[in-house]
């Protein structure tokens, strides 16, 4: 059962003292109102107010700025879902790249192309993205917009699809281009460790108006996607009837719709995240969502040095 009571919020997940805590962002998004939740649920992240009826009680308000941010769902329950070549611009960009394993196709799929990630990839906001040379020379970015499940269904119709929604969230979808080219299955190339930053925060399905809803993605400052989720070639409620056609969703699965052009693979030559880059996500009404490169060499360099 999923109630109301959680309509027009934008929530965090974050831990205070080592604690982790789940809260509701005031409006100037300079406070947090803290729920009073066990322990074992607040881990959980906003996955734990999902199927509440009531809203928890609220134990405390404090800043934002004296809590550490985690992801809105720490570590979700099973594979973050996700969708490929979902923007045109993009998948004409990624199609020329000679990167793309599913190219013979055609640039623009007749039907969503759905990988994973695993769960183990979530980071949070302000968190490191991982580069290891060894493994990858081509780590990208892809900014998105992250849907949250509420209800969970199998044979969701599109004209229902909406209503199963929770709410949304920001996903930067790293990808290392050469790993996702060499393995006609995505999978390794999208779940390398810290690939999934997620957040700052979630707000729920009323907060944003998907069918126009900017998305940005910086690097170092410098503008590089700039789109709107309007633009999907497969909206949200395609993807949700797609995906649960067949397969059951449950309520806190996450569903990532796919990156609008200029990835770093679009360019000439490809432009691919290095140590000490700051990727900077932003989505209209639900924040800002940065997260610092940082590759094992420099980290070696550095402990060698120190
Ligand atoms: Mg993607």
């Amino acid at each position: 059962m999923v109630s109301d009571w959680y309509r027009k919020l934008k929530f965090a997940s974050f831990t205070k003292n080592g604690r982790p805590s789940v809260g509701v962002i005031s409006e100037d998004g300079e406070r947090i109102a803290v729920y009073d939740l066990p322990e074992n649920e607040a881990s959980r992240g906003v996955a734990a107010l999902i199927e509440r009826d009531t809203m928890p009680a609220v134990l405390e308000e404090v800043s934002v700025s004296s809590v550490a941010l985690t992801a809105p769902i720490p570590r979700p329950a099973r594979n973050i879902f996700c969708v490929g070549k979902n923007y045109f611009e993009h998948a004409h960009e990624f199609s020329k790249s000679g990167f793309d394993s599913s190219a013979a196709a055609g640039a623009v799929p007749k039907n969503p192309i759905i990988f994973s990630k695993v769960p183990e990839t979530v980071i949070a906001a302000g968190d490191d993205i991982r580069i290891d040379p060894e493994v990858s020379e081509a780590v990208d970015y892809e900014a998105e917009l992250a849907v949250i499940i509420g209800k969970g269904g199998r044979g969701i119709a599109p004209e229902n699809a909406l209503d199963h929604v929770w709410g949304y969230t920001i996903v930067n979808d790293i990808t290392a281009r050469d790993l996702q080219g060499r393995y006609s299955q995505w999978l390794i190339g999208k779940s390398q460790d810290t690939f999934c930053p997620m957040g700052p925060y979630a707000v729920t399905r009323d907060e944003i108006d998907i069918a126009d809803t900017a998305i940005r993605c910086f690097v170092n400052d410098e503008l590089r996607q700039e789109s709107n989720t309007g633009l999907l070639i497969f909206d949200v409620p395609t993807i949700i009837a797609t995906i649960s056609a067949g397969v059951t969703l449950q309520p806190g699965d996450v569903i990532a719709t796919g990156t609008p052009a200029g990835v770093g693979i679009g360019f000439d030559p490809p432009r691919y995240l290095k140590d000490g880059d700051a990727v900077r996500v932003e989505i209209d009404g639900i924040g800002t969502l940065t997260n610092r490169c940082v590759s094992n060499h420099a980290r070696q360099a550095k402990a060698a040095a120190g």
